[in-house]
This record gives C-alpha cells, structure tokens and sequence, in this order.
C-alpha cells in the first residue's frame, strides 16, 4: 500500500488532525490503489487558513517580479517532471496519455505565462484637473483565495486558478477533487522547491462538505473561485456571496455544434467526435449535442457513428480513449442512456460497458439520434462520452435549439456560410463560440466563462480576467 501523501499547512507536510485517509484507485483497473491522500476535516482547513492569512501580508508586499521569479522556478521544476505528473494523471483519473501530457504542459504555460504577468502588474496614470496632482491606479491582491477544483483536468484548473493568485500577491488555501488530488499536491511541492514562502500556498485534501465548506465561511478569506458542476457551484456561490466574499464559479456545460446544410458531413462529424468523446466526455466544453440540418443529417449520423466506432478504448497508456474516472461516473452515464432509450431516442452505437477490458470504469462511445429538443439527454449534463444528435430544418431553428439549455459554456457551428457564422457569433449564448471546431480546447492567453448555470457572469478566469479577479484596484490622487 502506498503512504499517505500530506497536507501542505504553512510551508510544512502534515497529516490531518481526524486520523483517516483515502485511497485513490486506477480507473482502468479500480483493484489497484494508485495513491493514498489525507482526509482531512475542519480543523485542518481552518489551520490553512490560518497559515494563509499570516502569509498574505508579505507576500503582497514582495515585488511582482520577484513573485514572478517563484512562479518562473515552479514552472522549471514541472517541467523536469513532466513524464511523471503525466504518469500522474494516468494512473489517477485514468486520462488517454495524450491528453494528459497535453494537461501537464498547459499547466506549465501557464505557471510561465503568469510569472511573466507578475512583473507587468500595474494601473494606469492619468491626467488629473490641479497641476501638482500625480493620478493612478494601482492594483492590489484581494487578500486569501480559496480555491476548490474538479478532477476532470486535476492539474491544469488549479494551475489556472492557483498562478494568477500568486502572481498578484495572493495567498492561497487548495482544495482539490478528492478523486484525483494527486496533481494539485505536486504543484505545492514544485512551489515549494521553488522558495515560495511558508504559509502562501496550503493543500489540504478532503471532502468538499468539510474541508471547503471551512475554507469558504472563514472570515480570512476574500475571494472563492470553485470549477465543478452546477448543483454544488450555485450552493458555494450562495455560501460565499452571503459571507461577503468575490466569489467566480466555473461550473456544467450543454454545449452542442450547430452543422449546416452547407457543411461536409465527415468533416462535421470529425469536429463532434473528438469535442464529444475527447477526454472520455468528461469536459465541462465536452460537445454533447450535434444539432444538424436536415440535408446533411443522414450523411453526418452514418460519419459520426463511424467515427465513435473508430474510437479504440482502454487504458490510459494504451488507448484513444481512457475509462471514465469513477464507478459513479459510470453508473451516472449508464443512468442517462437508459433515459435517452426510455424517452424515445434511438440508440445508433455504444450504449454500453465493454465486455473485455475488465472492471475498470469504461463506456463505449454512444451517438443517440432522433433526440428531442426537450429530452433529458438533450437537456441535462451527462459528462461521459454521449452525443444526442437533433435534427432541425433550418439556421434560425438550430439556433433556437442551441440556445435552449440552462447552460451556456461553449458552442460551435460547422459551416460554409459566412453570414451564418457571423450570427452564430452574435447570438450563441455561450461564453466561447467557436466557427468550425469542436466545443473544446481553450487557449490559456483569452478569457474564459460562461452564461447562465454555466458561470456566475460577473467574472472571467484566464488571461487578464484572471489578473482581474485575484485584484482589487485603488485610485490614488497624490498632491
Ligand atoms: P463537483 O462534484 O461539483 O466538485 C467540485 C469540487 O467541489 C470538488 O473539489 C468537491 O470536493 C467540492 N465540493 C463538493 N461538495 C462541496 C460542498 N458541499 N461545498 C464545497 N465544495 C464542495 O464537480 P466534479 O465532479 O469534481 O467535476 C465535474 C463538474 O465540473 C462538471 O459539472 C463539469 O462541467 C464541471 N467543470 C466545469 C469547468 C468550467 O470551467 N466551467 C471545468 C471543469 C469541470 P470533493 O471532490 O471532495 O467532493
């Protein structure tokens, strides 16, 4: 049995205060217990807290390019250990290897991206009415972040989150997805060998309802910035916002790609596969609906089934597609298709579990067609690797049925025609519209949010937004 990774409580590894620990299993084989982490309780976050909050002074006077320093070190040290965070997030969330590596380097742009940003941080000078006065704003860190994260990218959102934070002069308190905590607690320890100061970062591994239900009531804390679904973002929203905090929540997603009549069926159904069944399905951008025009329907189903039948499944290291993270994830999905199926859908491949890879914690690639706008399955976050297909007969209709979701995270159009594309443009409504490409993939330099039940819209992360959000400005008239 592996020992139990610890806690990283002001700049020391420690064990939790409630004795317990929990084993994280390999998807692709849930016999094997691929790590150990602490469970940790209350008392522990609110010693991180602690930790984090006699931190925050210091490290919100240390100069940005010297915060920048850190970060730049950090960023080296993952670096020296891709192969083995990317071994990481294979044996934990059970992720294809390419996809993984993928995730360990975005997590390493990003930590050079925001040490860069460190060192540009500033306001603006203007010009002010009385002559001997000097006018300017300067931006200032908002104090203690919590921040809670999902495991479906257990190494790039707290990346996301956990940079700018720092780069702006914030502590931190961590609490990753108990599914997958690994790649979050090799982060501290690549800030720690790094030289970031005691106490500015702390991780503390456990159950949401405690750990950060702790972090997000404490009075030392500023800011909350959660990613996960919707049910659980909307309730840490309410909690934060009640306690008067900045609070940006990144949570589910319905996002489908529009394909006109003027798209190549095989090209579109290229574009739906890897956005629908990249990552297992398990992106909050995952493409779960393919709303398709009449004239190119028969011909785009025939191509997308084949493209999931394509699909070669198994474990991470082996495979195109890796198992889904848990069991229930599985029973979750497996939950939805037996809906689809109940409701009237027809079930064109997949469907199941397959029969020769074991116990692990696989799905077959599944296409619905003859979906209704208003199933379940064209309505509700599946998060497995499901597609429903629509069937509509013209733009204006298509674009009705895309936006009739509670959620907005990402959307896409396949077409030829350039008017078509301007107005999906226009009119998604969806934080990220992208014109021939699947719903996935973002670029870590451009905001990224959502509408509705996808994000609380007042706030951004990434790019500047993240900058934005980490601070608070101040307008200083200096006589
Ligand atoms: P989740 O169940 O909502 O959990 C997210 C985080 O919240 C985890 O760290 C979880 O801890 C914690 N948590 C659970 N209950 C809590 C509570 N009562 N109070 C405070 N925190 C609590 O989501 P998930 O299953 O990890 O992730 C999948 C979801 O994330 C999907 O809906 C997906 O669309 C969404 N997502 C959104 C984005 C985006 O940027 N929009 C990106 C990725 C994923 P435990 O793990 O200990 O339960």
């Amino acid at each position: 049995m592996p020992d139990a990774n610890k806690n990283y409580v002001g700049g020391e590894w420690t064990t939790t205060e409630t004795g317990e620990t929990l084993d994280v299993v390999n998807p692709a084989d849930p016999s094997e217990v691929v790590a150990r982490y602490q469970q940790s309780g209350s008392e522990d976050a609110t010693e991180a807290v602690e930790a984090a909050a006699e931190a925050a002074d210091e490290w919100a006077a240390t100069p940005g390019p010297e915060r920048g320093t850190v970060l730049r070190e950090a960023a080296k040290i993952l670096d020296d250990k891709k192969d083995e965070l990317t071994d990481q997030l294979v044996a934990e969330e059970g992720k294809a290897r390419g996809e993984a590596a993928g995730e360990v380097q975005r997590a390493i742009d990003i930590f050079y991206y925001f040490a860069q940003k460190a060192s540009d941080l500033g306001g603006t000078r203007k010009q002010a009415s009385g002559p001997d006065t000097d006018l300017y704003t300067i931006q200032e860190p908002v104090g203690v972040a919590a921040l809670i994260t999902p495991w479906n990218y257990p190494i790039a959102i707290p990346a996301w989150k956990l940079a700018p934070a720092l780069a702006t002069g914030n502590a931190v308190v961590l609490k990753p997805a108990s599914v997958a905590p690994g790649p979050a607690v090799a982060l501290a320890e690549a800030l720690d060998e790094a030289g970031l100061p005691d106490g500015v970062l702390n991780v503390v591994t456990g159950p949401g309802s405690s750990v950060a239900n702790t972090f997000v009531e404490a009075d030392e804390v500023d800011a909350v910035s959660f990613t996960g679904s919707s049910q659980v973002g909307e309730m840490v929203y309410d909690q934060a916002t009640d306690h008067g905090k900045r609070a940006q929540m990144e949570m589910g997603g319905k996002n489908p790609t529009v394909v006109a009549s003027s798209a190549d069926p095989e090209e579109a159904a290229d574009i739906v596969a890897s956005g629908g069944f990249g990552t297992t399905g398990q992106s909050c951008t995952a493409c779960s609906r393919a709303i398709v025009h009449e004239d190119v329907y028969d011909e785009f189903v025939d191509a997308l089934v084949d493209e999931a039948e394509s699909i070669e499944i198994g474990p991470g290291n082996e495979a195109d597609m890796g198992p889904q993270v848990s069991e229930s994830e599985v029973e979750g999905t497996l939950e939805y298709i037996d809906i689809a199926e109940n409701e009237g859908a027809t079930l064109a491949t997949g469907g199941g579990v397959p029969d020769d890879l074991g116990d692990g914690f696989y799905v077959e690639p599944t296409v619905f067609t003859d979906v209704e706008r208003d199933y379940r399955i064209a309505q509700e976050e599946v998060f497995g690797p499901v597609v429903a297909v629509i069937k509509v007969s013209d733009y204006e209709e298509a674009l009705d049925v895309a936006n009739d979701v509670d959620y907005g995270l990402s959307s896409s159009i396949v077409t030829d025609d350039h008017t078509e594309a301007k107005s999906f443009i226009d009119d998604s409504e969806a934080g990220v519209v992208k014109v021939n490409d699947k719903t996935t993939g973002l670029e870590l330099h451009v905001p990224f949010g959502g509408f509705k039940r996808s994000s609380s819209e007042t706030w951004r992360e990434q790019g500047d937004a993240g900058i934005d959000f980490y601070t608070i400005s101040k307008t200083v008239y200096d006589n």
